[in-house]
């Protein structure tokens, strides 16, 4: 669904006007629609329940506690990558029991802490975490849990900085390496293997990649299971892309064509199921809203500079991401549009949210909303230039409410200390 559209010339968050929380709350700020959150999990979770598989929330899409919480009130488990991750799924209220444990450098003191919560499952990237773990846990007397994630070798045919199975990628252990690693962990007194993990990327839009991971480890686990591995339990990772363009024919698989493909590909093979899915279920459910400071006409093209900037969303400047950016008040049917770059007022000249981009006419004063921008944005954000995080803000229904305050500035500055003898 989109939350995002316009009604009577203005665009709402379901039925709130952006306009109005622009007004009580300031820009620039990211609103997110509780209602997308809600049909996007639902639609995930359903298709998965199909499969008797769990739906761990990857956290880091979007960590906030109220979307951490959403997604628990629907049942959904947490996949971290740290103990802040831990400590905010904790809080949020998933049960440890639901919480799996990723990450290529977690520190001991890490796995101290996922050990003494009880996490359900760690996937450990390396034979030196191998190592690590099965210290920590002897030091506790505990015996973890785990599954070993690994690298399939294959191309997820994404974006390069969000690739992460391939050889030349820092994830996971290569696939010609597993078995030995298996037998490692195997020989520690304090490990106990349960499964076998795999992510291969982000912001992948076709199941090919998938479909050959899966079928790799469905080698891997034959032979695993005749060296008298136990591998109950296959986690999936997510990856699943999302529309960013919508004039493109850019569009990625259907779930309900991704769980035909995974239960086609698991059959038989006696594991239970799980996915970690996170930019699908809150990339499309958030906006970022910002407003025009200036427009300065160039020699070569227009800059719209606008008070959100690349410490807000650095997707733009990191990975060459698209987000379409739309007027909040509508513009007539027919208007004419001009090449614009979108920029912020950040003294990099990286700093842009658009390029070359088809809009029609903007002035001072106007909001623009950064469309798909609830994964991978606000979690990401600096204080580069001394500017303050942007607040986050949740609406249902008719209502909102502000999920996280605008940083001030004396809390910004505040926090740095000039030592006594400078
Ligand atoms: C980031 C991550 C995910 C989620 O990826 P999305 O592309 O947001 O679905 C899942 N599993 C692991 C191990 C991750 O690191």
């Amino acid at each position: 669904m989109d939350a995002f559209m316009y009604r009577d010339g203005a665009m709402v968050a379901e039925n709130v006007a952006l306009e109005r929380i622009a007004r009580e709350v300031g820009t620039p700020a990211f609103v997110y629609s509780l209602a997308a959150l809600r049909a996007n999990y639902r639609a995930f979770a359903t298709a998965a329940a199909a499969l008797n598989a769990e739906v761990h929330y990857a956290v880091k899409a979007n960590s906030n506690l109220a979307v951490i919480r959403a997604f628990g009130a629907l049942g959904a488990g947490a996949d971290i990558v740290s103990v802040g991750e831990l400590r905010r799924a904790l809080a949020a209220g998933i049960e440890a029991r639901n919480i799996v444990f990723s990450g290529v450098g977690k520190k001991p003191a890490e796995l101290r802490e996922a050990l003494q919560a009880n996490v359900r499952q760690i996937n450990v990237e390396s034979r030196a975490e191998l190592d690590m773990l099965d210290a920590v846990a002897g030091e506790l007397g505990r015996t973890a849990e785990i599954a070993i994630r690994v690298n399939p070798d294959v191309d997820a045919r994404t974006h390069a900085k969000i690739t992460t199975g391939r050889k030349e990628n820092k994830f996971g252990i290569d696939i010609d390496l597993a078995r030995d690693a298996y037998g490692h962990a195997a020989s520690k007194r304090h490990l106990r293997v349960v499964g076998i993990a795999m992510h291969i990327g982000s912001q992948i839009l076709s199941l090919e990649p998938y479909r050959d991971s899966i079928r790799k480890l469905r080698g891997l686990i034959s032979e695993l299971r005749s060296d008298g591995h136990r591998i109950d339990r296959l986690d999936l990772g997510g990856g699943y892309g999302i529309v960013y363009r919508r004039d493109s024919n850019e569009r990625p698989f259907a779930v309900a064509d991704y769980m035909a493909m995974v239960r086609q590909e698991t059959a038989g093979l006696g594991c239970a199921l799980s996915f970690e899915p996170g930019r699908a279920l809150v990339g499309n459910a958030g906006v970022l809203l910002g407003e025009v400071i200036l427009v300065k006409p160039g020699a070569a093209r227009t800059f719209v500079v606008v008070d959100a900037a690349m410490n807000d969303l650095i997707r733009p400047t990191l990975y060459e991401a698209w987000h379409d950016i739309v007027p909040v008040c509508e513009p007539p049917a027919g208007a004419i549009t001009s090449t614009t770059d979108i920029v912020g007022p950040i003294c990099e000249s990286g700093d842009y949210l658009a390029k070359d981009r088809a809009m029609s006419p903007l002035a001072a004063g106007d909001l623009i909303a950064v469309k798909s921008a609830g994964a991978y944005s606000a979690v990401m954000a600096s204080t580069y230039n001394t500017r303050p995080l942007a607040p986050e803000v949740l609406v249902d229904g008719e209502r909102y409410e502000v999920i996280r305050p605008r940083q001030s500035l004396d809390e910004l500055i505040g926090a740095d200390r000039i030592p006594a003898w400078l």
